[in-house]
């Protein structure tokens, strides 16, 4: 009884203690300091030379408070390039302090809202945090060019009070703006540069065409990302033996749960939306055998129809994958992969 009473007196000493410094000026002055220091971004490339992926939007269309929409971050070296940017992923980019300045350009794999919604802010952060001087480079399929016109017209006065306000040499005129590049061909190489190559070629995501996906190869290692496709043969050929597959996926069983659940609170929208989605999305074994045929080091699921919410969510979502399949991982926003050049290595961790 005596030790229960001195705890208590000890935890009510510290409450109070609290209390009184959380309110006195000087203490707040310094914790502010702290809080403020911390904001600041700190080095973000690898120090080794690496290519290396990081799933800032691992979500499809349907909500999740705790995901962005489809976004794929990649360094090759110095080098930074964006593919997609889904709804909330600048926040996630700009939470991790990823280095704008090294932003060499943003790739689209198709038009469809989830994978273009946040290019503004893309331009936005590379402009000004970044000090881009000159017109933010796109890629994407035909049509890209109305994408970038859009935002262009929509943003005309933000560019111009922005210019006025900071003056040219933080928000350059000529800066504002788009240099777009519409990838017309397939299997066309958009990017060879500073060891680094990006291959564009057509997927399967009807009526959205032309939908693309990406190779990225960097000094003897390799990256594919889906974008939204059902099965594509392309796909599998481009994926032979690479280190590591991005691939969307989706789970039918949890879809139709979905529709049963709207269809009992009578919402026919829901209901026929979450029907439609199923003929242009890929299952999760289907994503699985092209793992295995294309013997990939390692499948990275993203873009998950519907991203699972909670952990026995997650286990229902990928529950049918052989047990003789492992070298998977569904990701989450933070979700990192680095492949050091010169090693085979396919190194997985969380940058939060
Ligand atoms: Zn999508
Ligand atoms: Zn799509």
């Amino acid at each position: 009884m005596k030790k229960i009473l001195t705890i208590v007196s000890i935890i009510v000493v510290l409450v109070v203690i609290y209390r009184v410094a959380i309110n006195n000026h000087t203490v707040q002055d310094r914790l502010l300091d702290r809080a403020v220091t911390s904001m600041l971004p700190e080095p973000f490339l690898d120090d080794k030379d690496s290519l290396k992926a990081i799933v800032c939007g691992s979500r499809s269309p349907i909500f999740d408070v705790n995901r962005a929409e489809t976004c794929i971050y990649i360094e090759a070296g110095d080098d930074v390039y964006l593919f997609d940017s889904g709804n909330d992923s600048t926040s996630n980019l700009q939470n991790w302090g990823i280095p704008w300045t090294n932003l060499k350009g943003v790739f689209y794999t198709h038009l469809h809202s989830d994978h273009i919604a946040e290019l503004a802010d893309v331009h936005l952060q590379s402009w000004i945090v970044g000090g881009r001087k000159e017109k933010l480079k796109v890629y994407g399929p035909k049509g890209v060019d109305l994408l970038t016109a859009g935002i262009e017209m929509a943003y005309s006065q933000d560019y111009i009070f922005r210019n006025k306000h900071h003056g040219e040499s933080i928000a350059s005129s000529d800066a504002a703006g788009f240099d777009t590049k519409a990838i017309t061909e397939n299997n066309k190489v958009v990017i060879d540069e500073n060891g680094l190559k990006i291959t564009s070629f057509e997927v399967l995501h009807y009526p959205v065409e032309p939908s693309l996906a990406f190779k990225i190869e960097y000094k003897g290692r390799s990256i594919i990302i889906s974008g939204d496709t059902v099965f594509s043969d392309d796909l599998l050929q481009q994926s032979m033996n690479v280190d590591v597959l991005f691939h969307e996926v989706m789970n039918i069983g949890l879809l139709e749960s979905m529709r049963k659940g709207a269809k009992a609170v009578g919402n026919d929208v829901i209901d026929i939306v979450l029907f439609d989605v199923q003929d242009y999305h890929i299952p999760v074994l289907e994503v699985v055998d092209i793992a295995k045929r294309a013997n990939v080091g390692h499948l990275i699921f993203y873009h998950a129809l519907p991203a699972p919410r909670n952990q026995i969510m997650e286990k229902i979502f990928y529950r049918d994958i052989d047990k003789d399949f492992q070298n998977w991982t569904a990701s989450i926003d933070g979700t990192t992969v680095t492949l050091p050049v010169g090693s085979d290595e396919i190194i997985l961790s969380l940058t939060e």
